[in-house]
């Protein structure tokens, strides 16, 4: 039985990479810098899972910034925009990162490439960009360049190279008249020499992820895979290919998995905890290929029950003998931190909680141990299994965890709850009353710039350097400074600015108990931007108001009605890592009471308009359609449980950003936000379509503004957009205000705009 891991965090345990990059992008340090740095980080990784006893480690794993778009280096698909930029550097990392990040210089002015979400991941890839008459070929040699620097450490490695099929699907053509998997005969070609090279080099083992088996495939799809992998086995019939999926199971494209000659396939046991079963009693699994058990979770934080995946271990054991079986994380370590050694600070991760987690080097020996176990019959007086299970049964009977009230009120809830009051257009009229806004009420999604005086002193206060009081009284100074701007432009629904907010999950996460944060557990979230989540680890609940304060101050300064901020449940709960011993879905309803609890007392206090922002409730759909439905349920129920107590007078808002509104527009219509405001103006309010073809029945604010850029918009082109809003929906429904938060702009632009914005709203009423 052999140890094997799909990929190890690249950005180094103190976030050096993230660094080394920032810096050489700046000009501080040379690009002889940057690849040192790199180099480093490669091999205390393979170093590292070395010393661990790991029996097949990654390279080609680690990345400047992005695997995918490593792979469009490697193959040689720049697009046409950065020929110059490859012409003028002479080196293929400024190429690379003109690809990730735009280029300007030298009068050259270059956009970046798209960027996505990986799977259902918080990891972003950048998008392959394919054009019809698109050719392929060797350009970068990283993959042979890694292989033999760690061969030259003493270390086989087994190279990650991500699979033709997926790096095709995951792209986008750029012109019509064509398909991108009908670039699969262009592109094998390079693979294929990629792998030549690699066997000259004393590759044994090649690790191809095709991740795309994770979601539904044409009959066309599937053909391809095994076209790919039957040319492949032919030509290099000795070279061991481990074909890697993860995040799902393989639904309908198991057969077509099962078929490929391949030496071994791996499994995501954590998410699919059935498919083991799955492979071994369809009696399809070819005699000499061999199972990699994913059996440590790679997405998350908690420490393996040994129990469990023993279970696993033993049962494909006993069919298939133990010189068939690899075991492994579930999928490539990069979506888990580090380092749990690394955290010290008993106040924020009590010992007791970092007794029940692993971080990718904990894992690392977690899977160590369970090759130990697995050899020893009597493994049960182990102290190994032991230790284990020991920590597993605490962690059961917790009282830390387990929070006897906040389950009874999850489990009692009954349909009302989970409803407002009065249908949408009786609330309507009530807040119309209550509320009096013009036509085109003006508005912002909450946030203001958070300059570098507000971030320094929220590190002084949180260093201890800037006591509580004077940390409150600079507070209240940037609120009213927030608030006069927005009574002086005339906006009609205030906010208070969100400045005591370091983070709109983290925020909310530090005033909720079940929650614990870490000093170091960050993770990449794409290039050099790394992401530090908060750990849900037991029962959620409020223990006092969380945002009523700095509400309530920014109401006492204004006439106008201030809009409440708050996070929805759903993105608190998306954008951390969540406890594993209970449904995601209770989890979601314990932390939607929690924001209703907050709801409740913001009205209290006299706010009439509160905002649950959102963004995050797209991503959580899960990768096949099939569970669509049941995670939309219970994601949109947690929604509406956390803002159906209130008036039919009080107005509630949400907020998302994306652009993808289509598929689940009769979901977002079921949330019964009365107002919903949207990222439109970079899609030309295209995606107000999918609104009016829905006949969406509630308000809608289409963000008439772009705030990833410091650009002022013109009052004309605000108008225009405006009027192709009030083209396709009614006047009475409409909302203005820019596309996101404003906290990464300055103040200079935000003025500008957003008193551009105030003009544009005025005229349009004056048009009806
Ligand atoms: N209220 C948040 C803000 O304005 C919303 C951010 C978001 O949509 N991601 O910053
Ligand atoms: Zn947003």
């Amino acid at each position: 039985m052999k140890t094997s891991n799909l990929g190890y965090p690249r950005i180094g345990a103190h976030r050096e990479l993230k660094r080394a990059c920032e810096t050489y992008w700046s000009g501080k340090t040379s690009l002889g810098d940057l690849l040192e740095t790199g180099k480093r980080i490669r091999k205390e990784n393979w170093m590292l899972q070395h010393e661990k006893g790991i029996d097949l480690i990654p390279s080609n794993d680690f990345s400047f910034y992005d695997q995918v778009l490593d792979t469009t280096l490697m193959v040689g698909a720049v697009p046409k925009r950065y020929f110059d930029v490859k012409e003028s550097q002479g080196n293929l990392m400024d190429l690379y990162f003109a690809m990730a990040r735009g280029y300007q210089k030298e009068e050259m002015d270059v956009i970046a490439m798209e960027m996505t979400k990986w799977f259902d991941t918080n990891y972003h890839y950048i998008v392959p960009e394919f054009e019809k008459d698109q050719e392929f070929g060797l350009l970068s040699t990283k993959i042979i360049d890694e292989f033999n620097e760690a061969k030259a450490l003493g270390i086989q490695t087994k190279p990650v190279l991500l699979g033709p099929v997926t790096y095709l699907l995951l792209g986008k053509e750029k012109e019509d008249g064509f398909h991108r998997l009908n670039l699969l005969p262009k592109l094998l070609p390079v693979y294929h020499i990629l792998l030549e090279k690699l066997v000259e080099a004393g590759a044994t083992w090649i690790q191809l992820d095709e991740p795309i088996l994770a979601t539904d495939l044409t009959a066309g799809e599937q053909e391809a895979i095994t076209k790919v992998y039957q040319e492949i086995a032919e030509k290099f019939p000795s070279l061991k290919i481990l074909l890697a999926s993860y995040f799902e199971g393989f639904g309908d494209n198991l057969d077509t998995v099962l078929s490929l000659p391949v030496c071994a396939i791996h499994l995501d046991l954590k998410r699919s905890l059935g498919l083991l079963d799955k492979v071994l009693v369809s009696g399809k699994l070819a005699k000499n290929t061999s199972l990699s058990l994913g059996v440590i979770d790679g997405r998350n934080v908690w420490k393996n029950d040994f129990a469990h995946s023993l279970g696993y271990i033993r049962k494909a054991k006993k069919q298939l003998g133990e010189d068939r079986i690899i075991i492994s994380p579930s999928c490539s370590l990069l979506h888990v931190p580090n380092d749990l050694d690394l955290e010290t600070h008993g106040k924020t991760l009590p010992k007791e909680v970092k007794d029940w987690m692993a971080f990718a080097k904990q894992k690392l020996e977690e899977l160590q141990s369970l090759k130990t176990l697995a050899g020893i019959p009597e493994y049960s007086s182990y102290h190994l299994f032991k230790d284990n299970l020991a920590s597993m049964e605490k962690r059961k009977d917790s009282t830390r965890i387990h929070r006897p009230k906040v389950k009874q009120r999850v489990k009692h809830l009954n349909e009302s709850d989970f409803r407002r009051t009065s249908p949408f257009e009786k609330r309507k009229v009530l807040q119309a009353a209550h509320l009096k806004l013009p036509l085109f009420p003006t508005t912002t999604i909450g946030s203001f710039p958070q300059t570098p005086e507000v971030r320094q002193a929220r590190s002084l206060f949180k260093k201890g350097s800037l006591d509580g009081q004077e940390y409150v009284e600079f507070l209240k100074k940037e609120t009213a400074k927030a608030i006069s701007f927005q009574e002086e432009i005339g906006l009609d629904v205030p906010v208070h600015g969100e400045f005591e907010r370091n983070d709109m999950v983290e925020y909310f996460g530090e005033q909720l108990e079940g929650f614990a944060f870490t000093q170091n557990g960050w993770v990449q979230s794409y290039g050099s931007r790394c992401v530090k989540p908060p750990i849900i680890f037991g029962d959620v609940s409020r223990p006092k108001p969380m945002t009523v304060f700095w509400t309530a101050f920014a109401q006492s300064l204004t006439e106008k009605p201030v809009k409440g901020m708050l996070t929805g449940p759903v993105t608190i709960l998306q954008w951390s890592f969540v406890r594993d011993d209970q449904a995601r879905s209770i989890t979601c309803n314990q932390i939607a009471l929690a924001i209703l609890d907050e709801v409740v007392d913001l009205e209290k206090a006299g706010i009439q308009i509160i905002q649950v922002d959102e963004p995050a409730i797209r991503e959580g759909l899960p990768l096949r359609k099939k569970n669509w439905k049941a995670y939309l349920d219970w994601a949109i129920g947690a929604f509406k449980l956390s803002t159906s107590g209130v008036e039919d007078s009080t107005q509630i808002h949400t907020h998302m950003c994306y652009s993808e509104f289509n598929d689940i527009i009769k979901d977002i219509a079921d949330m019964d936000a009365d107002v919903i405001t949207i990222e439109c103006s970079r899609s030309q309010m295209e995606l107000l379509d999918a609104f009016s073809e829905f006949d969406y029945p509630n308000d809608i604010g289409p963000g008439v503004y772009d705030i990833h850029s410091p650009r002022v918009p013109s009052s004309d082109e605000i108008l225009e957009l405006l009027k192709k809003a009030q083209n396709v929906l009614p006047a009475s429904k409409l909302w203005v205000n820019p596309d996101c938060g404003l906290k990464t702009r300055g103040w200079k632009e935000t003025k500008e705009a957003l008193k551009t914005m105030v003009s544009a709203a005025r005229q349009m009423r004056d048009t009806v």
